[in-house]
């Protein structure tokens, strides 16, 4: 009988998830070999001439379609890498070699050879050799993708699983698959805030990262309960444990559900303020989750999501027909589409991108749409005409100083004239800390504001929303930051613009009071928080909570101002935790 086992990590997305592990790069880890017949060599060598060539041309479409004069590091585009290991004569000859000779099939052959391959640079020691060695992975599994599921279909579980990721966590790894089939995912490393960590919350998938050496303590196959709340990963958990589980799962499902049918209606105070609570949404289906959970329309949309493994920029038809769903599901209710915030962990494979040292701070967002107007000019064609006889606005993220925010608006302007069509409102998604702290300055020219504190806090902070070594900088209670974000909802109130939280800081119940006591009225969160969110409204005295916490808005410490949630929360709205089964203890 197998052994049960726990292995200990951080949790960065709460929650409680049981499946079998699912090795993504397994490809390249652990594989059975296989052979043919001697007779159907030829076919299987044929098969794997068909896939290298399309998996090349795969590649190079993404070369192919992007303009010269961006790669600053003069290294050459990773794609253009990986097209060539494609005709790579070692690459090349030895997986022929390998079917020719020993028979295997081209799935064992690709992965044995990727696996020398992978062996090698790893011995090699330095760091060139060791992006080269997940390169390789990468190839192995897109070949191996091609062969078996054509290349562009997503993999498609039969069975509930949990995800290990002997790597850091990306967004690719849950778009890659079928979603609902996912119940946790386990990896080397990921940020708090990272985009993977934000899709995996938006479908609640609890998260664990920070395992170390993964594939000698995990096997694939083996059952894995997931607890987020208690930082464990149970392989194979004892019945007891999987009894409790399901329990959980049958409490958690049935509050939601509640919930959500609750509040259907809008959000008001006791005191008679009206909160409204719009949602994030990454996937043109998500709409149909806001709507399911209440939200009061939708805050933010991540349309950079309409690119995730796409081989080529889509034209402004497809742009146009993708916003037109979305915004006809929308009825009047109002919904603000954020231009492509491409870059940061959220490279375009279409695109050209430099190598960056430091993506985060490189070329990312409208950084790249100001230089790239043809992209700038399709995307917002699209959003325009898609947004006629409805209640859009867009947005721009990234957006760091004044003469960068006139040319933008400037540029929508034109490109809405060009169009005959009025132009909606504009707004910046504030999230640099220069333009914050200018915020009065932008307030003459914008119509509406909203605070990305996902990138607000990093960048603040220093400390990269990725990598899960730094992930304890990130306290949305730090005083210095609240007071930031208290002096900008302050200055759009007086001027009557318009100003959300749309970071994830938003849709954590932990922090719903605070903001509330920061003055906050729009709050934008992940679908499935609308409901929690609302309710947590429907306790909090919205002058009450502002005048406390006023008084401790100009401490320094911040364990003040963490205890002082704490105290709230336990105090007002423990209930609401509990049966929601929500934490009431900060993150760290
Ligand atoms: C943010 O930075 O808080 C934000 C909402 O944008 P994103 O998470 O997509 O960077
Ligand atoms: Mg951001």
């Amino acid at each position: 009988m197998a052994t049960r086992k726990v292995i200990q990590g951080t949790a960065i997305v709460r929650g409680k998830g049981l499946g079998k592990a699912y090795f993504i790069g397994r490809a390249v880890q652990d594989f059975t070999v296989e052979t043919i017949p001697h007779h159907k060599v030829v076919e299987e060598l044929d098969t794997f001439e068909e896939v290298r060539t399309k998996v090349k041309q795969y590649y190079r479409n993404y070369n192919m379609d992007t303009s010269e004069g961006h790669d600053e590091s003069g290294e050459g585009t990773i794609m253009k890498i990986y097209e060539h290991i494609m005709d790579d004569p070692a690459f090349k000859g030895q997986v022929t070699e390998y079917i020719s000779r020993k028979n295997y099939t081209v799935e064992s052959a690709v992965r044995s050879v990727s696996k020398e391959f992978i062996d090698k640079f790893n011995s090699a020691g330095t760091s060139y050799f060791r992006d080269r060695s997940s390169d390789m992975v990468e190839i192995c599994e897109t070949l191996i993708n091609f062969l078996n599921n054509g290349g562009n279909e997503k993999y498609t579980f039969s069975e509930d699983v949990v995800l290990v990721i002997d790597r850091s966590f990306t967004p690719s790894d849950i778009v890659n698959y079928n979603v609902n089939k996912i119940k946790g995912v386990v990896s080397k490393s990921a940020g708090r805030t990272s985009h993977a960590a934000i899709l995996a919350r938006s479908y609640s998938i609890p998260v664990i990262t920070g395992v170390e050496d993964i594939k000698s303590r995990i096997n694939p196959h083996e059952p894995v309960l997931i607890n987020a709340y208690e930082d464990q990963i149970i392989i194979h958990p004892s019945s007891d444990e999987c009894a409790e589980y399901t329990a959980y799962r049958e409490r958690y499902l049935q509050a939601r559900e509640v919930g959500a049918k609750r509040w259907h209606a809008p959000a008001y105070t006791p005191d008679g303020v009206h909160i409204s609570v719009l949602a994030n949404i990454s996937f043109k289906d998500d709409v149909h989750m806001a709507q399911d959970n209440g939200a009061d329309g939708i805050g933010l949309v991540r349309t950079e999501y309409l690119l995730s493994e796409r081989e080529t920029f889509p034209d402004e038809e497809e742009q146009f027909a993708y916003y037109s769903h979305i915004i006809s599901e929308q009825n009047s209710r109002e919904i603000v589409i954020r231009v492509m915030d491409i870059g940061g962990d959220k490279a375009a494979k279409f695109l050209k991108m430099p190598k960056e040292g430091n993506p985060f701070m490189g070329w990312r967002a409208v950084r790249i749409l100001l230089e790239r107007k043809e992209l700038f000019r399709t995307q917002l064609r699209a959003i325009i005409r898609a947004g006629q006889g409805s209640n859009y606005k867009i947005m721009y993220p990234m957006v760091t100083s004044l003469s960068e925010w006139r040319e933008i608006k400037q540029f929508t302007h034109v490109v809405a004239d060009e169009l005959g069509l009025p132009c909606p409102p504009l707004g910046i998604l504030f999230e640099v800390p220069l333009a914050i702290l200018e915020i009065d300055s932008f307030l003459e020219d914008i119509d509406f504001a909203s605070i990305g504190t996902n990138d607000l806090i990093q960048y603040l902070s220093a400390a990269d929303r990725n990598n899960s070594k730094v992930n304890y900088l990130y306290n949305p209670a730090e005083p210095a930051f609240l007071r930031i974000v208290d002096k900008a909802i302050d200055a759009c109130t007086d001027k009557g613009i318009p100003i959300s939280i749309c970071g994830e800081m938003a849709g954590d119940p932990m922090y719903t009071i605070i903001l509330l006591g920061l003055g906050l009225t729009r709050f934008s969160v992940i679908p499935a928080m609308v409901p929690i969110v609302k309710e947590i409204v429907s306790k909090i005295n919205f002058l009450e909570i502002q005048e406390e916490l006023s008084h401790l808005l100009s401490v320094t410490e911040i364990d003040n101002i963490a205890d002082w949630i704490e105290k709230k929360n336990e105090e007002l709205l423990s209930d609401i935790f509990e049966r929601y089964q929500i934490d009431t203890v900060s993150h760290d």
